[in-house]
């Protein structure tokens, strides 16, 4: 077995997580990022094998039947993301530690099975409304889909405790600065 560490990074949706791991896999060369699969349709500017492995429920349900699943979850109705094990293993036979940016759930799961090979980090917002603010300035939402997102937002926070660090992101930069600090330390 590889000496490769984990990084878990989860966010309610808004507080900044997926621009805070891109920038680390950029600063930090040892860090490779987990690409997941996804029963979701590729956005434009998405790329299959770079973002995410887009699959066919069928196909994402032949993963799970033959237990190559990390783990999985449901993250909206009927829209399907797992980690594969293959993904993982191959990054740490290469010699790196690997990133993975999942859900709050997920992320719990992972940490629970890694035990101290994994760091856990939760971004999180100031506050609720500054992340109603966001999302609203995102201009992304319908009035309907935001007060959906905003409840789960609330429901994520609560898992806030149940990870090694939680990150708030204020300031943009500095939330990377201090991510890069944590990791670092973590895999040195
Ligand atoms: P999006 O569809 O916006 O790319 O991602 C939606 C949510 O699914 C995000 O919170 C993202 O972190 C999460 N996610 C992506 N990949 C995985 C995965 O492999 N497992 C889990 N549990 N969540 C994932």
């Amino acid at each position: 077995m590889s000496q490769g560490k984990a990084v878990i990074f989860c966010a309610p949706s808004g507080a900044g997580k997926t621009t805070i791991v891109q920038q680390l896999v950029k600063r930090i060369p040892e860090l490779r990022f987990s690409i997941s699969a996804t029963t979701r349709s590729k956005r434009n500017y998405e790329e299959h094998g770079k973002d995410y492995y887009f699959l066919t429920k069928d196909q994402f349900d032949q993963k799970l039947e033959e237990d190559e699943l990390f783990e999985w979850q449901e993250v909206y109705t009927g829209t399907f993301y797992g980690t594969l094990k293959s993904e993982v293993e191959k990054i740490w036979d290469q010699g790196f530690h690997v990133i993975f940016d999942i859900d709050v759930v997920g992320g719990v799961n992972l940490k629970k099975r890694l035990g101290d090979r994994a760091l856990a980090i939760f971004v999180n917002a100031e506050s609720v409304e500054v992340l109603r603010e966001r999302l609203t300035n995102r201009n992304t939402e319908t009035p309907e889909s935001l007060e959906k997102r905003i409840g789960k937002a609330v429901e994520e926070m609560a898992y806030a405790p149940k990870f090694d660090y939680e990150l708030v992101n204020r300031v943009l930069a500095d939330a990377v600065d201090e991510a890069e600090n944590l990791v670092k330390d973590f895999i040195k």
